[in-house]
């Protein structure tokens, strides 16, 4: 492969990686380059399975030439050539399974500036030792705190799980976390034995005998003495604590239902021993700006700049004394200082100011993440490098992509190419370059439409995109509905959220917008969801397990709803065994098809037979995967496809049943579209098949494996599971989001579905910051004005035009904008 470095093109030829027909494209290096189509149409192919997939190879080849058989079994992107292709590094949006001590201190790498800072230029007790900057790491063995093992919480027992019902006496059971029957019993005579009258209501005992009784880890012998009909000779009992009681089964017990039993009695609460900050008190005891590691962790990253600022442009700086208490003012610390303040420079510039160091990786929305790791490949200083983004722009307030564009063309302007997988059109304005795809999704996309400078898209007839770039395409007129009552909710807390009220209106669209950190995603995915579940009885969904309690005065209007539906991004399965078919149910369908053929009932074959997850029709050496694993030490996590069943997953038995020629595997291959067609006769699922259409997925195969969908895939599947349900009623739909992720022509579907739902009697909630769906909205709730502590408060509710008038709101003047 001749590669010529001179020349300013990659080029790409015979491209054929999943739905790519054939592709040739020459894209520019060095620019920004915008990879457009609707959803399906084989961008994200292009830019990542082609384009980056090979970088990686090359790469992965030049520094182990032995892993060349073993990439060869993992398979090299589908295309002929490519020439001109710089190293690559991808920033996908796909949410990972972040481990659950990745911070953002940690994904940003800030965390170990800081500790270096507080073990080089801390001030430290007087005689104290200095530390290594690991003993200021909760995730090392010499910096975590010894109680809660660097985890910040500990197990604990609380009173009121212990003793659920304090009027009852001991006799009566008052204390339900001990054990019951005979040891249950011994437990009374002893605490009878220490002169704890065992008769009197739990809450009229002396505190000091509640706390002694359930916390001690004193542990006396009482003479018992013997009782008639209960025990016939005396003994020494053993007193427990409910604690020590609990503590023990959960450490020592084997039994799964006495642990399950003993786990209702315990809570995660902050360790005592650290209050949370998961490092050792010597660690913490040292300070920096009067401040201790842990307390710095917490600060949003604005107002660590404003502390560590001031140390930063220190003008003359001593050299650092061995033994000497502190070095604050010495040249480490301006150096590692004037470091820091740098990169949190570019977060707050990002619009991130309001993160705090020690915020899980987990609570992040997939925008901030992104954000945050492209703000940490900007410092890294690489150039000639292509960055491959999905959507940038995804998930952000037209006020936060603003800023984020210009780090992008930082980036550019360090000497790196952008390949951009966007749907954003005023972000696909500011491209050098674009490559359209499509002109339709799957088997009816993968062909490059257009490759050029942007204006010359505005003459492609076939492009989806050229039409909403240039405003052929014909908006959505519609007036907007009267709210038909209320849902009034008063002060509400969580997050930052403070004793806040809001009106919800009634069986309309509502628009929830503000810029990110503003509050929505809390008001409407926890908020709305709780209160609204919790009256209905629905148990609430379970977020991140790290948001606090509740805080509501009053509520009224709950009583309009007799369903909640929580539409979300979260994936819809985590294995690859969940697939759109099983999710929507028409694989039963499908299975009952196949089970029902002559063939089947000749065979025997009943309706389980069908399932790749049943031992008697799968494919043995798969287990019905249709992968296997492939050995690669570097590349943890790498599947091939199955040597046996190729992918089918199924037996060559199963496969010998065919329905109009097709075997049950290759109903699974084929996307939505086709099987519309396919299975028009099986009524259970062409009605799922419609509803999938009808949200613009397609293009999908039947059989793609949960784990390959998008966020915004997944939620897609979510709706149109819930839109085949069909009925009318008096449901309350939230949404995050619905339309990231998707091309304009794509959201013009989706929101057509959900007024859809609104003219059948529904209440529709979404998180939103594309303009145009804001705009046919019925009203809007505009949070903010800013993120974190800056925001939180409803800034103006009411119909997009009155929004779009309102003083102080940051989605006003984008908002007046697009409605022009
Ligand atoms: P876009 O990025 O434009 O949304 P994709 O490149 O993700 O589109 O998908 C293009 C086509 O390739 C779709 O029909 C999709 O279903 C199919 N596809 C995507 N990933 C896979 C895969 N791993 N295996 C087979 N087909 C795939
Ligand atoms: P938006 O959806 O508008 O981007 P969020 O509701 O996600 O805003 O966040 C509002 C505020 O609450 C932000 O300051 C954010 O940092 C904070 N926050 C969100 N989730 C958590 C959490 N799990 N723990 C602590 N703070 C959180
Ligand atoms: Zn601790
Ligand atoms: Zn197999």
């Amino acid at each position: 492969m001749s590669d010529d470095l001179t020349d300013q093109f990659v080029r790409v030829r015979g491209a054929g990686e999943h739905n790519l027909r054939n592709v040739d494209v020459d894209i520019p290096r060095d620019a920004m380059v915008a990879f457009t189509g609707v959803s399906g149409s084989g961008k994200s192919s292009l830019a990542f399975g082609t384009l980056y997939a090979e970088a990686q190879r090359r790469y992965f080849e030049s520094v182990a030439p032995y892993a060349r058989r073993l990439l060869q079994q993992v398979g090299a992107p589908h295309v002929r050539e490519i020439t001109g292709l710089p190293p690559a590094v991808a920033l996908q949006q796909r949410r990972g399974a972040p481990s659950s001590r990745s911070t953002v201190g940690t994904l940003t790498t800030l965390s170990n500036l800081l500790r270096m800072l507080y073990s080089r230029a801390g001030t430290y007790p007087p005689g104290a030792r200095r530390l290594d900057a690991e003993a200021f790491s909760p995730n090392t063995v010499a910096g975590a705190c010894t109680r809660c093992h660097g985890l910040g919480e500990v197990h604990d027992v609380t009173e009121d799980l212990l003793v659920p019902d304090p009027s009852l006496s001991i006799r009566e059971g008052a204390i339900a976390a001990w054990p019951g029957a005979w040891q249950g019993a011994n437990l009374r005579s002893i605490v009878n034995g220490l002169g704890i009258d065992i008769d009197r209501p739990w809450r009229e005992l002396s505190r000091k005998d509640r706390e002694w009784l359930l916390y001690t880890d004193e542990q006396p012998s009482v003479l018992i003495a013997p009782e008639p009909g209960r025990i016939d000779h005396g003994y020494n009992g053993k007193f427990w604590s409910a604690r020590k009681h609990v503590m023990h089964v959960l450490a020592d017990s084997r039994s799964q239902r006495m642990r399950e039993r003993a786990l209702r009695f315990v809570r995660s609460v902050p360790c005592p021993e650290c209050h949370g900050s998961r490092i050792r008190p010597e660690a913490l005891a040292v300070t920096f700006a009067g401040r201790s590691i842990a307390e710095v962790n917490a600060m949003p990253l604005a107002e660590v700049a404003a502390l560590l600022r001031p140390v930063a442009d220190l003008p003359d700086a001593g050299p650092a004394t061995p033994g000497a208490e502190s070095g604050e003012s010495t040249e480490a610390a301006v150096r590692i200082c004037a470091d820091l303040v740098a990169r949190i420079d570019v977060l707050l510039d990002l619009g991130l100011g309001y993160l705090s160091l020690g915020r899980h990786s987990t609570t992040l929305s997939p925008g901030e993440a992104q954000r945050l790791r492209i703000a940490t490949q900007l410092r890294s200083g690489l150039f000639g490098v292509v960055y491959v983004l999905d959507e940038p722009s995804a998930g952000l307030h037209p006020a936060d992509a603003e800023p984020l564009l210009v780090v992008l063309d930082r980036l550019k302007a360090s000497g790196n190419s952008l390949f951009v997988v966007e749907h954003d059109m005023d972000v696909v304005r500011r491209a050098d370059w674009v490559v359209d795809i499509g002109p339709g999704a799957g088997a009816g996309g993968g062909r490059v439409l257009y490759s050029g400078p942007v204006a010359g898209l505005e003459d492609v007839e076939e492009s989806a995109t050229g039409r909403y770039l240039f405003g052929r395409a014909e908006p959505d007129e519609r007036s907007p509905r009267s709210p038909r009552g209320w849902l009034h909710l008063k002060g509400v807390s969580r997050h930052n959220l403070r004793d806040v009220s809001v009106d919800v209106p009634l069986q309309v669209l509502t628009a929830v917008t503000g810029v990110s950190g503003s509050g929505k995603s809390t008001l409407v995915t926890q908020v709305l969801a709780e209160v609204v579940g919790g009256h209905l009885g629905q148990t609430p969904p379970d977020h991140d397990g790290a948001s606090p309690e509740l805080d509501l005065r009053d509520a009224s209007g709950l009583e309009s709803f007799d369903r909640l539906v929580l539409v979300d991004q979260r994936p819809i399965g985590r294995t690859p065994r969940s697939n759109l078919a099983t999710y929507t149910g028409m694989f039963d369908a499908v299975r009952r098809l196949y089970a029902s053929t002559e063939e089947a009932r000749a065979r025997g074959y009943t309706a389980s037979r069908f399932s790749f997850n049943v031992p008697e029709g799968r494919c043995e050496t798969c287990q019905g995967e249709g992968f296997v694993a492939v050995e690669l030490l570097f590349l943890p996590g790498t599947y091939g496809p199955c040597p046996t069943c190729h992918g089918a997953r199924y037996n060559a038995e199963t496969l010998e049943v065919t329905y109009r020629a097709k075997n049950i595997a290759e109903v699974l291959a084929m996307p939505v579209d086709d099987a519309a067609t396919f299975l028009a006769d099986v009524p259970a699922a062409s009605r799922s098949l419609r509803t999938l259409r009808d949200v613009g997925l397609g293009y999908l195969r039947l059989g793609q494996p949960a784990t390959e969908l998008s966020g915004g895939e997944a939620q897609r599947i979510k709706l149109a599971t819930e839109l085949q349900r069909a009925r009318r009623g008096h449901a309350l739909y939230l949404l995050d989001e619905p339309t990231a992720g998707l091309h304009p022509a794509d959201i013009a579907l989706l929101v057509r579905q959900l007024h859809g739902l609104v003219d059948a009697g529904n209440t529709v909630v979404v998180v939103e910051h594309d303009l145009d769906t804001i705009g046919t909205a019925d009203w809007v709730i505009d949070l903010g004005p800013g993120g974190g502590d800056a925001g939180g408060r409803v800034v103006a509710a009411g119909p997009p035009t009155e929004i779009a008038k309102a003083p102080g709101s940051a989605t006003a003047p984008y908002l007046a904008r697009r409605l022009e």
